[in-house]
């Protein structure tokens, strides 16, 4: 899960598309932020233009399924 301490710079989002996509590994993301894995619930922070991490991310049980990434916090970028 992810943390922070600063409210005041952090705000909840409408929901979006952006949010809700699922990325495969290798696929380069639309918005740079931290995505976390649905599958084993991993964090990554991505920079725009940047693949996410290959397969090999890390070993999932058979339960956890395929890894897919999702945007847990947009970074906005000026
Ligand atoms: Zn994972």
């Amino acid at each position: 899960m992810a943390l922070y301490v600063d409210g005041n710079n952090v705000k909840t989002a409408k929901p979006s598309d952006a949010f809700t996509k699922e990325w495969k590994p290798g696929q380069t993301p639309d918005h740079a932020g931290i995505y976390r894995c649905k599958g084993c619930g991993d964090e990554i922070a991505s920079n725009k233009g940047v693949q996410l991490p290959s397969q090999n991310h890390k070993q999932h049980a058979t339960s956890q399924g395929a890894i897919r990434w999702q945007l847990l916090v947009y970074a906005q970028q000026g």
